[in-house]
């Protein structure tokens, strides 16, 4: 079976120049729940934006993208978003609607699904991240966590074989992290991570790969590479203190 996600020699250069992206290979089969890490301006969102065809095919310089199998194209756009579910680094970018209902619901209606199935999968998935009664609520004055969950409750919907998290857990509180993780954890899609939360890392994904200006420098065993001091620190990452306790396998 192909895998979810393959990623072939991929460069991507910005309008103004900016080589975000310089030759990127990797694949996940179907099913894992991978880490991507490294510090901001590495590359991650770039990267994860291509998944389901945000940046514009041609822009790229080179590489391929295949979801499934299925090359990513202009031709193929429509059936990789339905595959792809991609949460965005900022909620702000994602929700436009002005209730969370219509905001959740938007992605199945895009589909042509029939009303009653759109509204039983808007439910579904508002019960799914703990926001049952908020349909109803304008979307902008919705807290910080809030709108994260609202987001994922959105990317649900269209039930995505894959999921792209973009830092899903930044400016969460404590307890919202916590809630979060466990939403992430019993989501049983391939799952693609970027984050600076290095404990949801250790606890979700068994494997991470690390960016540094647009080149992966290390892909393997999440506790082998967050316990490697010398590779964190060079690419301004830290042990977590998690870590500290435990040896890797
Ligand atoms: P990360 O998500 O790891 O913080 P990004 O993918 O956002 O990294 O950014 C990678 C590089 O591309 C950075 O140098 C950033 O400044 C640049 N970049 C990101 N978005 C744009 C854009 N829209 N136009 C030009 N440069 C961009
Ligand atoms: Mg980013």
């Amino acid at each position: 079976m192909s895998p979810a996600i393959e990623v072939t020699d991929l460069r991507y250069r910005y309008h103004d120049g900016t080589e975000a992206l310089r030759g990127i290979t990797f694949s996940i089969e179907r099913g894992d729940c991978v880490g991507l890490l490294g510090p901001n301006g590495s590359g991650k969102s770039t990267l994860l934006l291509h998944l389901n065809g945000i940046l514009p095919e041609k822009a790229r310089n080179t590489g391929h993208v295949r979801i499934m199998g299925e090359a990513v194209t202009a031709e193929s756009l429509e059936r990789v978003r339905r595959r792809v579910g991609l949460l965005f680094q900022d909620p702000d970018d994602q929700l436009f609607c002005a209730t969370v209902e219509e905001d959740v619901a938007f992605g199945p209606r895009q589909l042509g699904l029939p009303e009653e199935e759109v509204q039983q999968r808007a439910r579904d998935a508002l019960a799914r991240v703990g926001l049952r009664d908020y349909g109803h609520r304008a979307t902008h004055h919705l807290s910080q966590g809030e709108k994260r969950r609202a987001c994922l409750a959105g990317v649900l919907t269209c039930k995505p074989d894959i999921l792209v998290l973009d830092e899903p857990t930044s400016g969460l509180d404590p307890r919202g992290r916590r809630e979060f993780k466990t939403l992430l954890r019993e989501i049983h899609a391939t799952r693609l991570i970027a984050t600076h939360d290095l404990e949801l890392v250790v606890e979700l994904c068994p494997r991470s790969i690390i960016l540094d200006q647009g080149q992966i420098i290390a892909d393997g065993p999440t506790r082998e590479l967050l316990n490697d001091e010398e590779l964190m620190l060079a690419h301004g990452l830290e042990r977590p203190h998690i870590l500290r306790h435990i040896h890797p396998h």
